[in-house]
């Protein structure tokens, strides 16, 4: 699959440069030359990740950055002027995933799109299943038969932890320290009362993948 590279940089000469770069490392790259004709290509293009420069004419890189994360998880690279450290900062703030200072080389840049692509690949392609019971750990949505549902934050730690080792026995221990980090304050009969709950809000009918294994902990069985 070639991916796709939207450059949104008012300095034609930069934004040139940086598109050769990447088609050359194998990306479709495209330019948008100013704010509003980027916000239109990132609307119909859909591309896999976002150069954006800061300091555009009309819409700014930071209105444009914040209006991309409310659209969606488009991952983007900023591109800031040598010395505006509040400038990263911001853009960091608005949703940004990285950013690279002008003046900059052309390797590093590449290096930097491919890393943030490679961490994005990871993060969006947890969606987890178990039957007709989905999560997805991004966006923490969680659907039973097509169904969303809603579950407390310990829930979903503890279905999450379920759903990475399906089918293997879990003792209690192993369920806090994955699902909480070991932070829990609690003793292990809390674990059975989130379980509990659990079950009520994800079995349905003849699906309880919930199972209690007597002496040891639970499994979910999928
Ligand atoms: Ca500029």
């Amino acid at each position: 699959v070639i991916q796709t590279i939207l450059i949104i940089e008012d300095e034609r000469r930069i934004a040139d440069w940086i598109r050769i770069y990447l088609e050359r490392a194998g990306f479709t790259a495209v330019n948008a030359y100013d704010g509003k004709d980027g916000l239109g290509l990132a609307r119909s293009l859909n591309p896999d990740l976002i150069i954006l420069d800061l300091m555009l004419p009309g819409l700014n890189g930071m209105d444009l950055c914040r209006i991309f994360r409310q659209e969606s998880d488009v991952p983007i690279i900023m591109l800031t002027s040598k010395g505006r450290k509040e400038d990263r900062i911001n853009g960091l703030d608005e949703g940004a995933d990285d950013y690279i200072t002008k003046p900059f080389d052309a390797d590093e840049l590449v290096g930097r799109v491919k890393a943030v692509l490679r961490r994005y690949r990871g993060h969006v392609q947890k969606t987890l299943s178990c039957g007709i019971l989905y999560l997805n750990e991004s966006t923490q949505e969680v659907s039973l038969d097509g169904q969303a549902i809603k579950l407390s934050r310990a829930q979903f730690d503890i279905l999450s932890v379920f759903m990475r080792n399906p089918n293997i026995v879990l003792t209690r221990n192993q369920l806090i320290e994955q699902a909480f980090n070991n932070n829990f304050e609690a003793f292990d009969r809390a674990i059975d009362t989130h379980i509990r709950r659990l079950r009520k809000l994800i079995h349905k009918n003849e699906f309880k993948p919930i199972q209690t294994i007597y002496g040891s902990g639970y499994k979910l069985v999928c």
